[in-house]
């Protein structure tokens, strides 16, 4: 139950998610538990390989787009690709830029202190259910200058301004474009964008242990020597992939765009490989060397 008081401090488009996320994960265990509903949808059991295929490719737009290209700014693209970038966005349901780059921020600024917007169990009440359950729903630390000038920033890159104002029209039109096809692909388009939010949460929550925690197991012991000073671990790559698994690493090197705990011998994450594919091709810049 949100409290009148808690509900206030929400801003409108995280009520929006959340709702959605609800509504997608609601949806998703439906289709797998209730026969009559599943062949309603009229997609069979191929439906799951439909789902996978929406979360991969939609975890992919939210790791490499939300959080390396805009929280993080690692790489700079020509004007017209971030202008794609910018239009493909409402097509993942991930929310816009703006929202993930304040959070994210922030989640960094904050990690392992009062105020993160997501620590895996808090003070107030969450636990890692309803961290799973309401991945939208968390306060936030006071946002300092540095925080509010990063936002400042980037609403001045191309399209931002539109995307953030428009967002839900945009993606009212693509609900449309679905509509016009097969009504009952929306369903399925909601289900695996938010599946994939599904698996941000489990990484945000499994992410960050702190040291009594029996997930703690996870912790990474980092080449460069010694223990991290951090909460956050390294995950099973399995699971996570695409080179966010090495959560705890990112959090000790936030500046590195490649994730991979062996950086500075070589070694090269997913997320980095496609981030140096881009650069072979002339399609992106890096500041620094990994
Ligand atoms: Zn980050
Ligand atoms: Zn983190």
């Amino acid at each position: 139950m949100v409290s009148q008081e808690s509900t206030r401090h929400h801003h409108i488009d995280a009520l929006r998610l959340q709702a959605l996320y609800l509504v997608g994960i609601t949806l998703f265990l439906s289709a797998i538990i209730i026969t009559p509903f599943r062949e309603w949808l009229g997609f069979g059991w191929w439906f799951l390989l439909i789902v996978f295929v929406i979360q991969r490719i939609a975890g992919q737009y939210g790791t490499l787009i939300n959080h390396r290209f805009y929280a993080h700014s690692y790489f700079s693209v020509p004007r017209w690709l971030e202008l794609v970038i910018v239009a493909l966005c409402p097509l993942f349901l991930q929310g816009y830029h703006a929202g993930y780059v304040l959070i994210h921020i922030t989640h960094h600024t904050y990690s392992d202190k009062e105020g993160d917007p997501h620590p895996p169990e808090d003070a107030h009440g969450r636990t890692r259910l309803t961290a799973l359950l309401f991945p939208f729903m968390h306060r936030s630390g006071e946002l300092g200058w540095r925080e509010w000038k990063l936002v400042i920033n980037h609403m001045k890159r191309p399209g931002q301004k539109v995307l953030t104002q428009h967002y839900w029209k945009f993606a009212f039109a693509i609900a449309g474009i679905l509509a016009l096809i097969n009504y009952k692909l929306i369903l399925l388009w909601i289900m695996g964008t938010q599946v994939a939010i599904f698996a941000a949460a489990v990484l945000n929550t499994y992410g960050h242990n702190p040291p009594n925690s029996k997930w703690y197991f996870w912790e990474y012991y980092h080449p460069m020597g010694g223990r991290q000073d951090h909460q956050a671990v390294d995950l099973p790559g399995w699971w996570f992939g695409r080179g966010e698994q090495y959560h705890g690493t990112h959090h000790c090197y936030p500046s590195r765009w490649n994730f991979h705990p062996n950086a500075p011998q070589g070694e090269i994450d997913h997320n980095a490989k496609l981030i140096s594919l881009l650069v072979k091709l002339g399609l992106a810049k890096v500041r620094t060397e990994y």
